[in-house]
């Protein structure tokens, strides 16, 4: 494993922690003190889009060229990936999420999807005209957790897909220029039923949306929505309709999707962590606490633990090109726990002002509790981890 910053990787950084300072943390720390997502014609979006960061990794052809680097290469951006997702969840978590881009599907519609629905979907953020937002809706009110058991259902009619269901608490959704939408095609099959089916914003039947209230990362959208009779043309079913014994199988697909995510996850956790020890250290020295062994003690605590979590991340993300899933379960279930224990130590330390509400770690203290629901709870990774160890399937 190589984890070793070298001087473009410090470059990348250094412009992560700049744009981060001036930019997202005021956007963010604005959003919640209106407690509301950013609205979609907030000039910040723009100057993403002027950055270049709203844009899709995809490259037409790319499969084709044969010109993917070796794998320890491929490892290595996956390791710096995860540095700029810790840097920008220390500025905010919330912001990263809200920013336009293709955001959580884009994975699976790179490893599962036809060349013509890549062009079709990713195409149009490969030099984005205006902010653009895709997103991927997979919980329920009744199926979070047990995601085998999503009840929207998708049935062949005609030369297309009717959609009937409802999704809750998906990031991005109302201003989604596509869904990429998890469902049914035969409920009696359980998991083997499921299939993903893009949803363009506009179609007939999609609708019902409303926003969720959250108790921290206001900054971006958690949705509800709704599908009634919804219909969606046949080649909107993402991987096209191939023969079974050649298409990548739905559930496993979207799994594909949170094993990537976690890694992801537990960097942002370890981010908003080491925000919670900067504020922390920053109120101690002002308020002449430093020189009490129980706070130095606590700080060094902190310290150790998210340095013991950001490594434990990194190696879930450098072996991500290999089977990685139950590192990436230790990796998510450590780094959450972590970022909370750092925020409930914070707010221990700045008391009456914590309580006042307007301090940032006790905003901090409300994002991150998220980190430990997201993409699988902690109990559901260590779920993961503890059914591997002792030799059950994955359940
Ligand atoms: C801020 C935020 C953003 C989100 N964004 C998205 C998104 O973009 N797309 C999307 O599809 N979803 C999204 N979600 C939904 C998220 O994935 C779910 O909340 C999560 O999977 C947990 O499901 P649940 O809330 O229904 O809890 P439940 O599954 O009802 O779980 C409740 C509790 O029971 C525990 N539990 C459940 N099953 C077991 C078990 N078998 N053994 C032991 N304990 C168990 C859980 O760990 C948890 O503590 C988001 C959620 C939040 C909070």
């Amino acid at each position: 494993m190589d984890f070793l910053i070298d001087a473009e990787m410090g470059r990348r950084l250094a412009a992560a922690r700049e744009w981060g300072q001036a930019e997202v943390r005021p956007v963010g720390r604005e959003a919640d003190r209106l407690g509301r997502p950013i609205p979609t014609n907030h000039p910040y979006f723009e100057k993403v889009l002027a950055r270049g960061d709203a844009r899709t990794r995809w490259r037409p052809g790319s499969r084709s060229a044969g010109s993917a680097p070796p794998r320890s290469g491929r490892s290595r951006s996956t390791v710096m990936a995860l540095l700029l997702a810790e840097e920008l969840a220390y500025w905010d978590r919330g912001v990263g999420v809200a920013n336009p881009g293709p955001g959580l599907p884009e994975g699976n519609v790179i490893g599962a999807g036809t060349e013509e629905q890549k062009e079709r979907f990713l195409g149009p953020f490969l030099e984005p005209d205006r902010p653009r937002w895709a997103c991927f809706a997979m919980t329920e009110p009744g199926a979070g957790s047990d995601a085998a058991a999503i009840r929207t259902r998708a049935r062949r009619d005609g030369d297309g897909w009717v959609l009937d269901g409802a999704k809750c608490f998906i990031g991005n959704a109302s201003r989604a220029d596509w869904l990429l939408v998890q469902a049914t095609v035969d409920p009696n099959r359980g998991r083997a039923g499921q299939r993903a089916f893009f949803v363009e914003q506009g179609t007939p039947g999609l609708g019902g949306f409303k926003i969720e209230k959250k108790s921290g990362l206001k900054a971006y959208e958690s949705t509800s929505f709704s599908l009634t009779e919804c219909r969606v043309p046949a080649e909107n079913l993402l991987g096209g309709e191939r023969p079974r014994s050649d298409r990548p199988e739905g559930f496993k697909t979207a799994m594909r999707t949170f094993n990537a995510g976690r890694p992801v996850i537990a960097a942002n956790s370890v981010g908003i962590g080491r925000a919670v020890l900067d504020e922390a250290l920053a109120f101690a020295r002002g308020h002449g606490l430093l020189g009490r062994d129980r706070v130095r003690d606590r700080l060094e605590h902190m310290k150790r633990r998210l340095r013991a979590a950001r490594l434990m991340c990194l190696k879930a993300g450098w072996l991500a090109q290999q089977d990685n899933i139950v590192e990436a379960s230790l990796s998510k279930a450590m780094a959450a726990q972590v970022g909370q224990e750092a925020a409930t130590f914070g707010m221990e330390l700045i008391g009456t002002v914590g309580a006042r509400g307007d301090h940032l770690i006790e905003k901090l203290y409300r994002d991150v509790k998220a980190m430990d629901i997201v993409e699988g709870t902690g109990q559901i990774q260590r779920m993961i981890v503890a059914r591997k160890l002792v030799g059950l399937p994955r359940g």
